[in-house]
């Protein structure tokens, strides 16, 4: 029954009117739809994390942001002011906004904050931050995210899936994270006549392999492995992406079991024919597996550089420029800064990228000086050459009761004394909060202060080999510039 609403999955996921408990307070996650926000939300965030919350505001893997230590008791002030910035889901009423806090719940019917807070869950379509702008893309995915966007909204249905599920758009840009697994994705890919979309299931478009960084010892920054080789399934024209997508999401949840959460859930229950056989009955098109497109792959490498520095855009004269907050975090001073910096040089919006950075868009050519100097004062990093870069970390033992470790403080000190073109990721535990892919190398705490090394290879483990146990930070420098110089 396509039509029939059912009820919300429970989720703990945080979500805009959803505050999960955390060690340091409450986490409030705010989905921006292409990653994309105006300076006057920024400012909206920057002062109602400061005044609900601790001024933290961290940038997730998803290109979302999210409000860190959220004060007991102020949840719903929070979400309420999120929503009246234009940062709910569609259609999103300061009463739904209400259902955070038990007081106010009284006040509003519980169905209306649990209906807003499925909406919200299911906001996941990822593009790259310069869709639209890069000069390498064949297709600008924005309206296509929007319309996925309000069809997830807009069908009852869908507040069935779980707030991970998620989609991929991309248009093949330069600037695009590919190594992050999606419940669906589709990709441009350029025909005789036009650019179709192709389409795969839980996974990613397969990128061309680069050469390996031999004194790195792993992938070099532009992450352009291939990390996928399973090609595509088939391709629609971009007219008929919506229409499959509803299509591929209606079959999942007629297929899949209860448990089932995720596309890999169903594929590993069902056969991807047997998926696309039930989702041909929801579209009038052919949809059926294409085998010439069993070996397809991006023709255009992706550059996770390019989100740092500037970089000429599409439209002549124009600019974007990037820079990373040290480990995805920002203060509310620093937030308010980049929205006026946004509507100083830019256009007004500032991006966030699934890197954990911000990007500044529409910059002429003759601020783009200007516009880097004071992204680094504002202590972001621009550079790929700065170690902070190559530093991922998840909250630590300061926002997280499982973390057997500080991971910020660690990722700080190793920043230090990180060897060239390194990248690391240090996690409390093995949920693996701050990384979607698998890093060329992974620190996972085992006690304060003590991690395990792990080296990305090609097997199914999470982290890849472990090559050392129980190292304190200056072990693992030392071991990582001894792996770094070893070929
Ligand atoms: S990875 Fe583990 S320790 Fe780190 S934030 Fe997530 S759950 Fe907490």
């Amino acid at each position: 029954m396509p039509d029939a609403a059912p009820a919300p999955r429970p989720s703990a996921c945080p979500g805009l009117l959803r505050i999960v408990a955390a060690r340091d307070g409450g986490i409030c996650r705010i989905k921006l739809p292409g990653g994309e926000l105006s300076a006057a939300q920024a400012e909206a965030i920057a002062e109602a994390s400061a005044r609900h919350a601790a001024g933290v505001i961290e940038l997730t893997n998803r290109a979302n942001l999210q409000v860190r230590g959220v004060r007991g008791g102020e949840a719903a002030a929070l979400s309420a002011a999120l929503v009246a910035a234009g940062l709910g889901p569609d259609g999103a009423a300061p009463d739904a906004a209400a259902g955070s806090d038990a007081m106010a719940k009284r006040a509003a019917p519980a169905s209306n904050s649990l209906r807003a807070a499925a909406a919200d869950d299911v906001r996941n379509v990822m593009i790259s931050p310069a869709a639209g702008r890069d000069p390498f893309a064949l297709f600008d995915t924005r309206p296509l995210c929007a319309e996925l966007l309000a069809l997830l909204q807009g069908e009852a249905r869908f507040a069935a899936l779980s707030p991970k599920f998620a989609l991929l758009v991309d248009g093949g840009e330069r600037l695009a994270r590919l190594d992050h697994p999606h419940d669906v994705w589709l990709a441009a890919s350029q025909v005789r006549d036009g650019v179709r979309f192709v389409f795969g299931l839980a996974g990613c478009p397969p990128a061309v392999a680069l050469p390996q960084n031999p004194a790195a010892g792993c992938d070099d920054s532009t992450q352009a492995r291939r990390v996928d080789d399973a090609g595509a399934l088939a391709a629609v024209s971009s007219s008929q992406v919506p229409a499959l997508v509803r299509a591929l999401l209606h079959s999942f949840l007629d297929l899949a079991a209860a448990d089932a959460t995720r596309m890999r859930h169903l594929l590993a229950a069902r056969s991807v024919d047997a998926v696309l056989q039930r989702a041909q009955t929801y579209v009038d098109f052919p949809l059926s597996r294409d085998a010439s497109l069993a070996s397809w792959h991006r023709a255009t490498p992706a550059d996770a550089a390019r989100r740092l520095g500037a970089h000429a855009q599409r439209t002549t004269e124009t600019w974007h420029v990037g820079g990373q907050p040290p480990l995805g975090r920002l203060d509310a001073a620093t937030l308010h800064a980049l929205a006026a910096l946004a509507r100083q040089q830019g256009n007004g919006t500032l991006h966030v990228t699934p890197w954990q950075s911000v990007l500044l868009t529409d910059i002429a050519a003759h601020a783009v000086p200007a516009v880097l100097t004071a992204l680094n004062t504002l202590g972001l990093a621009c550079d790929a050459t700065q170690a902070i870069t190559r530093l991922i970390a998840c909250a630590g033992s300061p926002g997280c009761a499982k973390s057997l470790a500080d991971t910020k403080a660690d990722a700080l000190r190793l920043a230090a004394r990180l060897p060239e073109n390194v990248e690391v990721h240090l996690s409390g535990c093995p949920r693996s909060c701050a990384a979607a892919h698998r890093a060329p190398y992974t620190l996972l705490a085992v006690s304060p202060g003590t991690y395990d090394l792990y080296r990305r290879d090609d097997g199914h483990s999470d982290f890849g080999q472990c090559v050392a146990r129980q190292l304190t930070i200056d072990q693992a420098a030392d071991l990582l510039d001894h792996l770094a110089r070893s070929p």
